[in-house]
């Protein structure tokens, strides 16, 4: 083993049940200092760390990538006052409701949050301080598309706290960036990170994307080839999936394009991992991979299902028992906050069922797995009765291993976790049929009433 590599001594635990963790060896990268190899995470100190979460979405951008149906559009002073009007709005109705918890972790997600100046960041920034209890020492995300980063963002950004910046490289070949209509040149995320850098900017995050028409084995070698030149602490990658209604989703869509054949992407993401891993990043997630101790302690709040407050058009939130999502159009959104109304699309209390299932699907796609006793006891005993006997029957199946106090998907089948989830989703759906039906069947033949004569 590695220094710091974690290592967990597990067991059944008879008194509690088969899902609770019997002791647990330390990892703490962050406490320890850097590990001498990639390891799987998420490590026990990012996970204390990742206690509530405050997101705000920035719906716009300089234009429109060819694959993307997030809600953004373009820029003009008048949409950004009333974007910005509306957002001082929702803080104000957020707030009070909030005032009961300490955020751990502030994100600044798009659109292209670098796209607003830096007097728009810092007005935002303002309210958000003194609105919430952001905890001192709070991660501090601010996604950056790599053509806007400039000096005098990263002072205001640097100013306003702002300690982590997440680029969106997503290829490095100048062809591929033309076919996802990105607007950066290929060099520009290098002379981005060197800049962020010289600003006194250590945690870096940088995004790529395989799996899309035109991308060869070869082209995603000179992406991770260039992409690790530039040494992040973090990456995330994910495999494009064609959504409809985005230009490259409806050309792949009507056959006009295709996408690499499945067994293609596998290998692209099988490559993606090696190259990765041997440069010392562990994957933590299914499509996030870090330096030890490095781990986006704010996207570990969704996958451990803690609280987050999501605002802006089409963020959501969630206190711990009810979710909402925001209207998804701007205009929807702020005509809502201006008319005094709430700004959700939907709002929805968690049941017992809907928890577990989410429980179980999150839990699955960290490296480490499904820990039930990263939950609360009811929660814990909701997930072995809902899905206890899935969860075994994947283990003896091979599609998860286990240490008896975490569930995980073994890495050749990290690729296909929705697969494996949605296999253990159905197993638990059939049980629970196969259950109602045997108890609403009599188990003995019903014998003949007794004859009055009798
Ligand atoms: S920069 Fe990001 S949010 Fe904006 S269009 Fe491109 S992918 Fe979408």
């Amino acid at each position: 083993m590695g220094r710091g590599e974690r290592r967990t001594a597990l067991g059944p635990d008879p008194e509690k049940g088969a899902l609770t963790v019997v002791r647990e060896g330390p990892c703490d990268a962050a406490r320890e200092g850097p590990c001498d190899a990639a390891q799987e995470g998420p490590c026990d100190a990012a996970r204390d760390q990742a206690r509530a979460g405050l997101y705000v979405h920035v719906p716009f951008c300089a234009a429109r990538c060819s694959y993307c149906d997030f809600s953004t559009g373009t820029l003009s002073v008048a949409k950004l006052g009333r974007y910005l009007d509306a957002l001082e709005r929702e803080i104000a109705r957020r707030a009070p409701p909030a005032a009961g918890l300490r955020f751990t972790s502030v994100f600044f997600g798009g659109g292209t949050p670098s796209a607003i100046g830096a007097a728009a960041f810092e007005r935002i920034a303002r309210v958000l301080a003194a609105a919430f209890d952001i905890a001192p020492g709070a991660e501090f995300t601010l996604e950056a598309n790599p053509e806007s980063v400039r000096p005098a963002l990263l002072e205001a950004w640097s100013a306003a706290g702002v300690n982590r910046l997440s680029l969106g490289a997503q290829s490095f070949v100048p062809e591929e960036l033309a076919t996802l209509a990105r607007i950066h040149a290929a060099g520009r995320p290098a002379a981005a990170l060197a800049l962020a850098r010289a600003h006194g900017f250590r945690r870096l995050s940088l995004d790529l994307m395989f799996g899309f028409p035109g991308q060869t084995a070869a082209s995603w070698d000179r992406t991770l080839e260039a992409a690790l030149a530039l040494a992040p602490e973090h990456f995330s990658a994910y495999c494009l999936i064609p959504e409809a209604g985005t230009p490259l989703g409806d050309a792949v869509l009507a056959g006009a394009t295709a996408l690499p054949a499945p067994e293609a992407q596998a290998e692209a993401y099988e490559v993606l991992t090696a190259r990765l891993e041997a440069a010392g990043y562990g994957c933590y997630e299914t499509s996030n991979f870090c330096r030890p101790g490095a781990e986006a302690r704010h996207n570990l709040v969704y996958w451990l299902r803690r609280p987050y407050l999501g605002l802006g058009p089409s963020a959501h939130g969630f206190d711990g028992a009810t979710r909402y999502g925001n209207h998804r159009a701007l205009q929807r959104w702020a005509a809502a906050l201006e008319a005094g109304a709430p700004p959700e699309a939907e709002v929805e209390r968690a049941s017992e069922e809907s928890a577990a299932a989410e429980a179980m699907m999150l839990g699955l796609r960290l490296a480490t797995g499904l820990r039930p006793a990263d939950h609360p006891p009811a929660l814990r005993a909701a997930l072995e009765r809902r899905y206890g006997a899935a969860l075994a029957a994947a283990v003896a199946g091979g599609r998860l291993v286990t240490d008896g106090a975490s569930f995980r998907i073994p890495r050749p089948l990290r690729f296909v976790a929705d697969d494996v989830i949605a296999w253990i989703a159905a197993a638990a759906a059939r049980a629970r049929v196969d259950s109602r039906r045997a108890c609403s069947v009599p188990s003995m033949p019903c014998p003949s009433p007794p004859s009055p004569a009798a």
